[in-house]
């Protein structure tokens, strides 16, 4: 019998080894994200820094094993022992490699003394950087005509300094050739390969950070590759390709027509309500990573909205409010206990913004008005004029939900209005994220869909100089919170996902232009 049936006494853990692809959280592989949504440990290094990592499970301990400023890399075996230690206390633990796990990556080292111990394994691979950062330069690295094979080789010195390559054979072949781990011995590999007959104009290129917004594509030959390097600057990870497909750049460079390339944004919706944001992002071109910094919880118990159910059923509302997506998702789940849909019969029905709108729909339910502007004020202002007198409104939202939405309706006179709170907004932080470093990087934004978030934000990176936040915000309210703050603001013209996308173009379009001059 497997010792991982339940009526085992002692449980026992298991290590996937899973490799995260290059970058791009597109490039991870189903099973890959199946595995990694149901870690209890993930182990992860230096190359995994973005959008991957916000599919772990918020409750998962997550062990950083890569180099930090000042400190060093994890040592292998203390790597190893950490997997087999985590193993042995029974959790599913996830050691995850950039790339490929067994390409380069150590993943066969780390096998071994779990399998001395016993310990299942299980391997996932993934799309390794030494053929998706080419893909993403528009390199193939085999081509009928050009090149009939590909060698990926490590420019990585051994232990005691020597690189130990044959060139002479590798040059022999005509296959495209990879270096991973070759910019500190760049040199060494141009030499060797002139050396060994390669002609000096044979097509070459670099690809620092392939798949990422940071992707930059050198592209020169095998005599001046080394020059190249230095002039420009180019640094660790990078590819390098030498090989006549390296010329194809020039027709299939691809990555580089989509609108948002290059650009990275970082999203900081609720977790269940950023991954539309973020794939219209990414069909974009965009680097996406989602930083959730608040969390949506339903208030438990509340007798108010109980017996604001009861009244809706016996038909004692003429209107009900939805001000946010979350709003909606929240009182659905709260009717769906005592009641179903046919509660709201009897009312009409209010939505601030599309994306409740959409919300609403997604239950059935079209919503009858929407206000022309969609902020709280508007909403009071136009809903108010179509109230009757005697009116019961109900307003299921958020705790710290807009005052002026309740004001402007009470303006209609004999009303009664019942704004109750269905849910909290709390704060989180994701201990992944390193906010300081990244968000100064230039081409990167914050997305903001809510005062709330740009509230969230500061309270998780509280540190971090907020003046170098670059801030996308979708309507007034939250880039007034984010100006506040010191951020660069820019605002979208409607309060919609797509309008904030256009958004994030546009500031990125201007920003290039003011670093052109
Ligand atoms: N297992 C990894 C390779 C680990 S060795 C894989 O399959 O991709 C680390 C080297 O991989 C780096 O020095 C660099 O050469 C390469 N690398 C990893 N990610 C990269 C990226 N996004 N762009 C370019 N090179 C990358």
């Amino acid at each position: 019998m497997n010792s991982n049936d339940c009526n085992s006494t002692e449980r026992k853990g298991k290590v996937w080894l899973v490799g995260a692809g290059p970058g791009d959280i597109g490039l991870l592989t189903l099973k890959g994200r199946d595995v990694l949504g149901k870690a209890e440990v993930v182990v992860y290094d230096a190359l995994i820094r973005g959008g991957v990592m916000s599919l772990v499970p918020a409750d998962a301990e997550l062990v950083y094993v890569g180099k930090r400023a000042g400190k060093h890399t994890m040592k292998q075996d203390d790597i190893n022992r950490l997997l087999l230690g985590k193993a042995l206390e029974g959790k599913r633990v996830v050691r995850l490699k950039g790339g490929d796990p067994f390409v380069f990556g150590r993943g066969g080292e780390e096998l071994e003394l779990l399998k001395e111990n016993n310990v299942e394994c299980e391997v996932v691979p993934g799309v390794t950087s030494a053929f998706a950062a080419p893909a993403y330069a528009g390199i193939p690295v085999t081509h009928r005509g050009l090149s009939t094979g590909v060698s990926v080789i490590t420019g990585h010195r051994r232990d005691n300094g020597s690189l130990d390559i044959d060139f002479q054979a590798y040059a022999r072949t005509g296959n495209t050739l990879v270096f991973l781990m070759g910019m500190s011995t760049l040199d060494i590999i141009m030499k060797g390969l002139l050396e060994a007959g390669m002609p000096g104009d044979t097509p070459a290129a670099i690809i620092e950070k392939g798949t990422t917004a940071s992707q930059r594509v050198l592209v020169t030959d095998l005599a001046h590759i080394k020059q190249t390097a230095e002039y420009e600057h180019a640094t660790a990870p990078a590819v390098i390709v030498v090989g006549q497909t390296a010329k194809l750049r020039e027709d299939f460079g691809w990555h580089e027509m989509l609108p948002l390339s290059g650009i990275r944004a970082v999203v900081t919706r609720p977790k269940e309500l950023s991954s539309g944001l973020a794939s219209m992002l990414r069909v974009k071109g965009a680097e996406v990573i989602e930083v959730p910094v608040i969390e949506i919880e339903p208030v438990s118990g509340s007798s108010r909205l109980e017996k604001a159910i009861e009244d809706l059923q016996n038909g004692m509302y003429r209107w009900i409010v939805f001000t946010s997506p979350s709003g909606v998702r929240v009182f659905f789940d709260e009717l769906m206990k005592t009641a179903d849909i046919r509660a709201l019969a009897s009312c009409r029905v209010a939505a601030l913004g599309k994306g409740t709108e959409a919300a609403l729909a997604g239950r059935g339910l079209k919503a009858d008005m929407l206000p022309t502007v969609f902020d709280g004020r508007t909403l009071g202002e136009e809903l108010s004029g179509l109230l009757q007198p005697g009116d019961r409104v109900l307003i299921p939202r958020a705790a710290i939900g807009n005052k002026e939405l309740v004001s402007e309706l009470a303006k209609a006179g004999d009303v009664i209005i019942d704004d109750i709170a269905t849910y909290d907004t709390v704060y989180r932080k994701a201990d992944w994220f390193d906010a300081g470093t990244i968000l100064p990087e230039p081409d990167t934004y914050a997305l903001f869909t809510s005062a709330s978030g740009v509230r969230g934000f500061v309270n998780a990176y509280p540190e971090m100089d907020h003046s170098t936040v670059r801030a996308v915000c979708i309507g007034p309210m939250t880039a007034s919170e984010a100006e506040k703050h010191g951020m660069k603001v820019w605002t979208s013209e409607e309060a919609t996902l797509a309008s904030l996308t256009e958004c994030l173009e546009r500031a990125a379009k201007e920003q290039k232009n003011e670093w052109k001059h």
